[in-house]
């Protein structure tokens, strides 16, 4: 007899980023799928790692992460968000966003909880749930504006939900959290055992002078969530797969029994490097303008074509309709729109666990202007 897996994870396939980037390649095309800069990271942060390199740092931190770089980013966060995180207890250094949110539910949950999660939603969420044994609850969030219905949420919560998932600003929408939907928040949650994890990796993309409802703002929020960051989206270089993770002491505690068996800890010259770099406020506060002018000269340039964009407040994305062009299921018109017209995007029904079809695809901006530029020429002929 022959070993025999039985799948965690029976339903998940590889994800539509490794696929649309993927046919990109193979058909030339350009990629506006999944997201990710295509111009240099900062070069002095690039030297500053290279040179702590050749100082030696290159061994183990502590499994929490380097101190100095904790301690920069309780400072960062006393600036931004006017709250004092304890850098010994509250936070830890992970390897991305992803993992640590990842750590942050395989810490809370147990068999049979439940999990509210929002759609469309970032693709690793329900993996990551249902790995652990625990349940999806899913609720979609208001079509076209993409916001959350907190009636609906009230419905959905029951003696088993144990995490509400938040994330702000969204993947794949451009949607942002408002300071109503915090107080709905409050007041949902207040006298209940429920945790939140809360996703904020775009941070920084946030626009049109809109600030950014970090749960770190309320501290009788920030004492039952996980609140994961990455580095890759502040400093334009996801392959880092660096970020990190707050919590309250009691919850860091946990989470760092499951971090310590699965990492144990990070890439350490890039730690160091961060340390000082995180110093340079300019460095993450200028972020937001720059992906602002991004955003509205592909708003601009797309007025020449067919699509019908919607709004996006944040992150690197916006979505688009195509109902002038095709009535395609959108994962079909994103393959077509791929191979003929040499243009990837996201089909937007990918982050529904049902394939809710709403016949939206999702563009990622982050580009050099030239880029942007040849992928709109291409698609003014559809
Ligand atoms: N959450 C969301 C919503 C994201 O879009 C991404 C990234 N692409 C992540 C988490 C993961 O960040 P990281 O690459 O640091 O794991
Ligand atoms: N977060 C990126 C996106 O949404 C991709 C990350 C990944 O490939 N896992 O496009």
């Amino acid at each position: 007899m022959s070993p025999h897996i039985t799948s965690k994870l029976p339903n998940v396939g590889t994800t539509i980023f490794t696929v649309m980037s993927g046919l990109a390649n193979q058909h030339n095309a350009i990629n506006l799928g999944q997201g990710f800069p295509d111009y240099q990271m900062n070069e002095e942060l690039m030297n500053m790692v290279s040179e702590v390199m050749q100082k030696g740092w290159n061994q183990y931190v502590p499994m929490q992460g380097y101190m100095p770089l904790r301690e920069s980013i309780a400072e960062k966060i006393e600036s931004l968000y006017q709250t004092r995180i304890n850098a010994d207890t509250q936070i830890t250094i992970t390897p991305g966003g992803t993992y640590a949110i990842y750590t942050a539910l395989t810490s809370i949950l147990q068999p049979g909880d439940e999990v509210i999660i929002f759609e469309p939603g970032y693709d690793s969420y329900i993996p990551n749930v249902e790995i652990n044994g625990a349940v999806p609850v899913l609720i979609d969030l208001r079509f076209p504006e993409y916001k959350i219905d907190w009636t609906g949420v009230r419905k959905k919560i029951s003696r088993k939900t144990k995490v509400i998932m938040l994330n702000s600003p969204h993947n794949p929408t451009g949607a942002v959290l408002s300071e109503e939907d915090i107080r709905q928040l409050k007041d949902i949650v207040k006298d209940t055992g429920i945790f939140i994890v809360s996703d904020e990796v775009y941070e920084h993309l946030i626009f049109d002078g809109i600030p950014h409802q970090s749960i770190l703002r309320y501290p009788e929020l920030l004492e039952r969530s996980f609140v994961c960051f990455s580095f890759g989206k502040t400093y334009n270089c996801t392959g880092w797969k660096l970020g990190y993770c707050i919590s309250s002491p009691s919850s860091m505690t946990e989470f760092r029994k499951v971090h310590q068996f699965n990492c144990f800890c990070c890439h350490t010259p890039s730690q160091v490097a961060l340390a000082e770099f995180l110093k340079n406020k300019d460095a993450y506060l200028s972020l937001n303008g720059i992906m602002q002018e991004k955003r509205d000269y592909f708003i601009e340039l797309m007025g020449s074509t067919k699509f019908d964009l919607l709004n996006s407040s944040g992150s690197y994305f916006i979505c688009a309709k195509y109902n002038r062009i095709s009535d395609e299921a959108d994962k079909d018109f994103a393959i077509r729109v791929t191979k003929e017209h040499g243009v990837a995007t996201i089909p937007v029904s990918v982050f529904y666990k049902a394939g809710t079809d709403n016949k939206v695809i999702r563009f990622c901006f982050s580009k050099k202007k030239e880029t942007l530029e040849t992928a709109v020429e291409r698609l003014i002929k559809i």
